[in-house]
């Protein structure tokens, strides 16, 4: 399998960004992280092409992604006190999407750093 090499990755692992990262991927997964720290390493090493999940699950079943937004809305629509929580490892259009949903439907947002 040929060897791909991206230069000035970004890493968006713990919030430093690092974004003079070198990968080497084989197609699969990445087998090298140069200028990475162990944190950085472990989680670019440890996300692959794979499909190893199904797209989305429904009370711990597979669904489609379609079905497990119109389950998710249902959630949030109907939740008393709606909490959007996470977005430790997303880019910063998807915070900025999380944040619009929460003001949406009025819910408080909260990171995993709370913990
Ligand atoms: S390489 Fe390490 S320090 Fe840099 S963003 Fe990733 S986890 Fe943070």
């Amino acid at each position: 399998m040929p060897l791909t090499i991206v230069k000035n990755a970004t890493c968006t692992f713990c919030g430093c960004v690092c974004d003079d990262i070198e990968l080497h991927a084989d197609g699969i997964r990445i087998t090298e992280t140069k200028r990475a720290c162990s944190l950085g390493e472990s989680w670019f090493k440890n996300h692959t092409a794979e499909h190893l999940y199904p797209d989305a699950l429904i009370d711990g079943h597979p669904a489609t992604v379609d079905d497990a937004v119109e389950a998710a809305a249902d959630y949030l629509l109907n939740a008393d006190m709606p909490l959007v929580y996470g977005m430790s490892n997303i880019t910063c259009e998807a915070q900025r999407e999380a944040v619009s949903l929460a003001e949406l439907v009025g819910a408080v947002v909260d990171s995993h750093t709370s913990l």
